[in-house]
C-alpha cells in the first residue's frame, strides 16, 4: 500500500540516534536544548520548548496562557481533535469558528463573530501546510486583548508574507509525528518570543517542578520544589538526536512536496467535479497534505475506494470536531454550527504526499480520479 504520508529515515538519521544512545544523557540532556535551538534558528523564534508530542505542546500552550474553567478559546472546526482537546484539558471551552471555502483556513470574519467577554485566545491551524491570515488575526487579537496561538503541526517550513511559521503568532505548536514534515517518532515543540511563557511551559512539561535535573546535577544540589500541577511531557535526547538530523533535510523535502503539489495541480486543472484547494499568493505552502475537493460526496467515496483497490491510501482530514461523539455528549448536537466546514467535509480527500514519493504515483492517482469525475 502507498500511504498518504510517511517518514523518511536515512543512514545519517540512524547514526545520529546511535550516537545519543552511546552518550551519557538519554533524556533531559544536551540534545534537547540543541534541538530547541535548531528549530528556533530555523523558524526565527527566541525560545523553543520541546515536548513529547504535538498534543502535549498544545496543552503546554493552553496552560501557559492560564486557560481554565469559564474561558473560551476560538478554534477552527476543520482540524485534528487535539487542537480543541487542549482547551478541554484545561477545563476551558473550545468555540468553533468556520473556515474559508477555498483554503479551509480559519476565517478571520467568523473568528470576530465568535468573540465574547470570556474569549482568551485564538488557535489558528495552518491547515494542510498553508499559513492562516495572520495579519487579520493579529488585528483581531490585539483589538480584544487575546493571545494568538498557531497550531503549525502541518506547516513547519511554511511562510506568510516572508515570515516563517513559528514566528507569526504569540506561540506556535509543532508535531514531529511520522506523518509530519520531520519526525522524532513522537514529539512536539512550542516556539515563542515570550520568555515568561517559555519558562512556564518548561515547568509544566516537568511535573510543575522548577529547576531542571541537569542544572541541579551541575550545581550539586538536591533541592527542588513543585509550584504547579504539571505532567511528564518530556522528550528524550534519543528523539531530539533524530530531530536535529531530520531538520537539516527539511528545506529539500519541502521543495519536493511543492514539486509534487505543482504536478497534481497541473493534472487537475480544468477538471470538473474535483478541484485542489487554493494556495494564496502571499504564502509559501509547506504541503503537509495535498487536499482536493469533490463536488459530490459520492465521487469522493468512490475515489477513496478505487484508490484503495489500486494499493493507494488516501484520507479525509477532517470530520468537523464538534461532530465527534465526545463533543456531542459534552456540548450537545450542533449540526449547522460551521456550514462551510460541514460542506467541505463531505467532499475532501487527502491524496498521497511525501518527499520520497515518485512522480508516477501522481499519475496513478490522477488517472484513477479521471475515471470517476
Ligand atoms: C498532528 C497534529 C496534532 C497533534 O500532534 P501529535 O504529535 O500527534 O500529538 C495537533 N494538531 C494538528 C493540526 C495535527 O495535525
Amino acid at each position: 500500500m502507498i500511504p498518504y504520508g510517511r517518514q523518511t529515515i536515512e543512514r545519517d538519521d540512524i547514526k545520529a540516534v546511535i550516537e545519543v544512545l552511546q552518550s551519557d544523557w538519554l533524556t533531559t540532556g544536551p540534545k534537547v536544548t540543541e534541538f530547541e535551538k535548531a528549530v528556533c534558528g530555523y523558524v526565527g523564534a527566541r525560545h523553543g520548548v520541546a515536548v513529547s508530542s504535538g498534543t502535549a505542546a498544545l496543552h503546554c500552550a493552553m496552560f501557559a496562557l492560564g486557560i481554565g474553567p469559564g474561558d473560551e478559546v476560538i478554534v477552527p472546526a476543520m482540524t485534528f481533535v487535539a487542537t480543541a482537546n487542549s482547551v478541554v484539558y484545561q477545563g476551558g471551552t473550545p468555540v468553533f469558528a468556520d473556515v474559508e471555502p477555498d483554503t479551509l483556513l480559519i476565517d478571520p470574519v467568523e473568528v470576530a463573530k465568535r468573540i465574547t467577554a470570556k474569549t482568551k485566545a485564538i488557535i489558528a491551524v495552518d491547515y494542510a501546510g498553508q499559513p492562516c491570515r495572520y495579519e487579520q488575526l493579529r488585528v483581531i487579537s490585539d483589538k480584544y486583548h487575546l493571545k494568538l496561538v498557531a497550531d503549525g503541526c502541518h506547516a513547519l517550513g511554511g511562510e506568510y508574507k516572508g515570515g516563517k511559521v513559528g514566528s507569526l503568532a504569540d506561540m506556535t505548536v509543532f508535531s514531529f509525528h511520522p506523518v509530519k514534515h520531520i519526525t522524532t517518532g513522537e514529539g512536539g515543540m512550542i516556539t515563542t518570543d515570550d520568555g515568561d511563557l517559555a519558562d512556564r511551559m518548561r515547568i509544566f512539561r516537568n511535573h510543575g517542578i522548577i529547576s531542571d535535573p541537569r542544572k541541579r546535577m551541575e550545581q550539586g544540589s538536591w533541592f527542588y520544589e513543585m509550584t504547579d500541577i504539571g505532567f511528564n511531557y518530556r522528550i528524550t535526547d534519543i528523539q531530539c538526536g533524530l530531530g536535529i538530523s531530520q531538520l537539516k533535510k527539511l528545506p529539500a523535502w519541502i521543495k519536493r512536496r511543492q514539486e509534487l503539489a505543482a504536478k497534481y495541480d497541473a493534472a487537475f486543472m480544468g477538471l470538473s467535479g474535483v478541484k485542489p484547494l487554493v494556495t494564496r499568493s502571499d504564502v509559501l505552502h509547506a504541503f503537509h497534505l495535498y487536499v482536493v475537493r469533490f463536488d459530490r460526496s459520492n465521487d469522493r467515496n468512490k475515489a477513496f475506494n478505487e484508490l484503495r483497490a489500486r494499493g493507494i491510501s488516501s484520507n479525509v482530514h477532517y470530520i468537523p470536531v464538534y461532530e465527534h461523539p465526545f463533543y456531542v455528549n459534552k456540548f450537545g448536537k450542533r449540526s449547522g454550527l460551521c456550514p462551510v466546514t460541514e460542506q467541505a467535509y463531505e467532499g475532501i480527500l487527502s491524496l498521497p504526499m511525501f518527499p520520497t514519493m515518485p512522480d508516477t504515483v501522481v499519475d496513478q492517482v490522477v488517472g484513477t480520479i479521471l475515471g470517476i469525475c
